[in-house]
């Protein structure tokens, strides 16, 4: 049986390690907190920290592979370990080009992949400088995660909001849309196209308010992002599954924004809505076997579980005896030991036939459940 080690033990390995169990596979996960979502799903849990290179070499000597939940790993020891002949996915050569996004947006520029124009500034007195690339965004080249390494600089006033750090200033995009496509892609090389992701986000409270797949896109739209995501997925060189996150600007032109090397929440509704789902399908690549089959078996719609404001402490998921009573509701509580304003508890995913009645659902969702506390 291969033993396969996952860096980081939060919702994403819990949900990898669900559908683990259907293969012939014996898990491992490196995670810092002994409560994390994943701990006691795996067969060995080990405590130590992802970013760090002995708990990183030590955890992954004597596995056969290797997977990541978060980008925010010690490469060098990935490096180290691919030497020696433990599979890692992604690569760390595709993963040190995606955990920087100088790095990202060169990838991008150099194989003539569609993005933004962009600069890049060493820090703040540069940014200073670059006074004619405003309206623009500011992101941090490194450990910019959740939206926490970006920022809008919509007028020059905005400058001082800047980070004093190596990042990129790209021009800001006028967004009609934003759109996420995952990509499996094997160790032979061949590839398989989840169905596009709309990301839809509450403009006032500037906050993802619900996805909806398959995307709602005019066919020549649609082509141009599942060309695109191909040739950035093929481009990286390395097998794994990868979340091409895209924007449609005001004239209909695709733009790359970023690309995540790993299972995305933007593919949580994969596990009901589609034959093999994200998770599936990256156990298949990493054990060598078949690619699955991503057709959506129904349109689906995902609603984020967030902690709501003012509760901290143990958390109680009001509403949940409503939630479960509609139709084609399927609930994912990420057993997360405490919430706060916020924070991701966990997710429902709808399933239908009919588009307008997805969105009545989400709606309906979002009504019915609250996270609150003890
Ligand atoms: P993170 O990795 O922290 O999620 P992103 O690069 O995805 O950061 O940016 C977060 C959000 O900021 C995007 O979802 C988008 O709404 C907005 N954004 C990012 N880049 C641009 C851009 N060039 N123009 C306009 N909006 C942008």
């Amino acid at each position: 049986m291969q033993k396969v080690g996952i860096l980081g033990g939060g919702q994403l390995g819990r949900m990898l390690l669900q559908s683990a169990a259907n293969y012939p596979v014996e898990t491992y996960v490196l995670e810092n907190d002994e409560d994390c979502p994943a701990a006691h799903l795996c067969h060995h849990f080990t405590k130590g920290d992802i970013k760090n290179f002995d708990d990183v070499y030590q955890f992954g000597k004597g596995l056969n592979a290797l997977t990541i939940e978060i980008e925010s790993v010690n490469e060098d020891a990935l490096e180290q370990l691919e030497k020696e002949g433990v599979k890692i996915f992604p690569k760390p050569a595709a993963l040190r080009i995606i955990k920087n996004k100088i790095a990202q947006k060169e990838f991008y520029k150099q194989a003539q992949i569609p993005t933004s124009s962009f600069t890049t500034t060493q820090n703040l007195a540069e940014l200073k400088t670059k006074e004619d690339f405003v309206p623009a965004v500011h992101k941090i080249g490194m450990g910019g995660y959740d939206g926490r390494g970006v920022q809008i600089i919509r007028t020059i006033a905005d400058i001082d909001k800047g980070f004093d750090a190596p990042s990129v200033l790209e021009k800001l995009v006028s967004i009609h849309k934003e759109i996420s496509q995952i990509v499996a892609v094997n160790e032979k090389g061949e590839t398989a196209l989840f169905p596009s992701v709309d990301m839809v986000f509450n403009q006032d409270l500037n906050l993802l308010d619900y996805q909806i797949s398959p995307a709602d896109l005019p066919k020549e739209i649609l082509w141009k992002v599942e060309a695109v995501s191909l040739k950035v997925a093929r481009d990286l060189k390395s097998p794994g599954i990868f979340a091409v996150e895209l924007f449609i600007d005001k004239n209909g032109d695709v733009l790359v924004n970023e690309t995540a090397p790993r299972v995305h929440n933007s593919g949580h509704h994969t596990i009901e809505a589609n034959f093999s789902s994200q998770f599936d399908m990256l156990w298949r690549i990493i054990l060598g076997y078949p690619l699955g089959n991503t057709s959506a078996i129904m349109p689906a719609a995902i609603v984020n579980l967030l902690g709501a404001d003012g509760f901290n402490g143990e958390p109680i998921y009001e509403g949940l005896n409503d939630l479960l009573k509609m139709e084609n509701v399927f609930v994912h509580i990420y057993g997360k030991k405490r919430t706060k304003p916020g924070r991701k508890m966990g997710h429902v995913t709808i399933l239908s036939r009919d588009k307008i009645d997805l969105i009545h659902a989400t709606n309906k969702v979002k009504q019915i459940v609250k996270v609150i506390s003890t």
